[in-house]
């Protein structure tokens, strides 16, 4: 199956020789949802950016489902996000003038869905959140939570190919971030791919697969069960060594 993105060898560096990206290869397949994990300055945001289309890399190449993004133009590039991505941010970026569902349906402008389905159709992506409810409070009437959830409906009402959050509960208190990690997983589970920037581990260690970033490097490349069979490898280790020490 063609993944739904592929990056390959990607470098990116910036005017005064930082190179924030070194020959950095990623693939990721649909239903994944994973974590991109890093400390500050590691190149998460630089990586995101070229995984979302805002930036083009300066070497290397990026595929969407297949397609050579680097040979598009602003215009299709753009058209391709409108349709294929959906990007949720640690800021939430609601528009404060306009209700929960019409924040929702601003999702929907670029993908080309006529104006009469885009109300039904952010009210179903509400629901999904479990936000029908509050579907015509303005952002400053909900709480961060809650704005958080109308902003990844938003992200997902186009039925984007990946979701692309970006510290998803970096300005959530640990309650509303459980929460929005918890609703990341049950829409995985529905079968939405999404890929989570963070710089926190504890929360990376709760994704099906882990990518960390340092130094503009992919250094680990982990999935969930590689990690419960290294735990179990270790407890099992601590085991023999437990009897070994036992006095007979
Ligand atoms: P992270 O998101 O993990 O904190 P970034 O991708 O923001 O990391 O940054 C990676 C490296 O690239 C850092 O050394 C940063 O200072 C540098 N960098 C990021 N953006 C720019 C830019 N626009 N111009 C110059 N250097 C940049």
């Amino acid at each position: 199956m063609t993944p739904v993105l592929s990056v390959r060898g990607v470098g990116m560096a910036y005017g005064g020789g930082v190179k924030a990206l070194d020959d950095v290869s990623l693939t990721i397949e649909e239903g994944e949802l994973l974590a991109i994990v890093g400390p500050s300055g590691s190149g998460k945001s630089t990586l995101l950016h070229i995984m979302g289309t805002l930036d083009r890399p300066t070497s290397g190449t990026v595929e969407i489902d297949g397609e050579d993004v680097m040979s598009l133009s602003d215009r299709e590039l753009s058209a391709l996000r409108g349709r294929q991505l959906g990007f949720v941010f640690q800021q939430f970026h609601l528009t404060d003038g306009l209700s929960a569902w019409e924040n929702v349906a601003t999702g929907l402008l670029y993908a080309g869905v006529p104006r009469r389905s885009r109300r039904p159709r952010a009210l179903e992506a509400l629901a999904r959140v479990g936000l029908d409810h509050r579907s015509g409070h303005l952002p400053q009437q909900l709480s961060g939570g809650e704005r958080q959830r109308v902003a990844i409906a938003r992200a997902l009402v186009h039925e984007p190919m990946l979701v692309l959050a970006d510290e998803p509960t970096g300005a959530l208190d640990t309650a509303n971030g459980t929460a929005v990690l918890d609703l990341l997983g049950a829409l995985n589970d529905d079968g939405t791919t999404i890929a989570v920037i963070t710089h926190d581990r504890d929360i990376a260690s709760l994704l099906p697969r882990t990518v960390e970033l340092r130094d503009g490097r992919i250094v680990t490349d982990t999935r969930a069960e590689a990690q419960a069979e290294g735990r179990a490898e270790a407890q099992a280790l601590a085991d023999t060594q437990k009897v070994r020490k036992a006095p007979a």
